[in-house]
C-alpha cells in the first residue's frame, strides 16, 4: 500500500489548494528550513487520525488553519485528503478542520467516520506496526528520554495492542 495522492487545502503553511501525485517506492521531500517539509508530515499524521497537539506542533486544532499571507487570505477551513493505493484497491481518507472553534470531521471514502472507526479501518488495512510509522524531528531523542511506562505505551501503539487498553477503559466507563 502506498500514498498515491495527497491533497491539501488551507493546511498550515499550505494556503490555497495543492495536489501532489506520488508514485510507489521511496519519496524524498526536500526544501529549505521553514518551507513546510514537517508540515507535510503533520498533514499525513493528522489525516490518519493523530490529534496530538505536541506531535502536530500546535496549541489547538485551529492552528492547523493557514494563517494568511500578504497575497492569500486566512483559511476558514483546512482539509487534507490522502488517497491510498494497493494494486487496484483505492481508498481515500479526508480530515477537515473549520474555523473558528477548530471542529474536525473525518471521512473514509466520503462516508463520515469517528476516530475510533478510523482506528479499526486502519487495522483492517494493516496500517500499524512496522508497516506504518512516523518518526518526527527530535523523536528519536524523545524515545531515549521516555520513562519505562511511557516507553511501554509507545510500544503498545507500535504493536497495535493499545486498542485493547482503550476498549477495556471504555467498557469500564459504561
Ligand atoms: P526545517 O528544515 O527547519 O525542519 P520545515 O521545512 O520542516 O523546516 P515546517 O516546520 O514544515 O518547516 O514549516 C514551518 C513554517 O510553517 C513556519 O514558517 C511557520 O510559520 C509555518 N506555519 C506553521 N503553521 C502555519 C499556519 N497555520 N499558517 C501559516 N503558516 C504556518
Ligand atoms: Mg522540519
Amino acid at each position: 500500500m502506498y500514498i498515491g495522492r495527497l491533497q491539501l487545502k488551507g493546511f498550515k503553511s499550505f494556503g490555497g489548494s495543492h495536489d501532489l501525485i506520488l508514485s510507489s517506492g521511496f519519496t524524498a521531500i526536500v526544501g529549505p528550513n521553514g518551507s513546510g517539509k514537517s508540515n507535510l508530515l503533520d498533514a499525513l499524521r493528522w489525516s490518519l487520525g493523530d490529534s496530538s497537539a505536541s506531535r502536530l506542533r500546535i496549541s489547538r486544532q485551529s492552528d492547523l488553519l493557514f494563517q494568511g499571507s500578504v497575497s492569500k487570505e486566512t483559511a476558514r477551513e483546512a482539509e487534507v485528503t490522502l488517497h491510498l493505493r494497493e494494486d487496484d484497491r483505492l481508498c481515500s481518507v479526508k480530515r477537515r478542520v473549520t474555523a473558528p472553534d477548530g471542529t474536525t470531521s473525518l471521512f473514509v471514502d466520503n462516508a463520515r467516520k469517528t476516530l475510533t472507526e478510523l482506528d479499526e479501518i486502519k487495522r483492517s488495512w494493516k496500517l500499524e506496526g512496522a508497516r506504518f510509522a512516523f518518526i518526527g524531528q527530535g523523536e528519536v531523542q524523545e524515545v531515549l528520554k521516555q520513562s519505562p511506562s511511557e516507553r511501554r505505551m509507545h510500544l503498545e501503539v507500535l504493536f497495535g495492542i493499545d486498542i485493547y487498553r482503550k476498549k477495556r477503559m471504555e467498557a469500564q466507563d459504561r
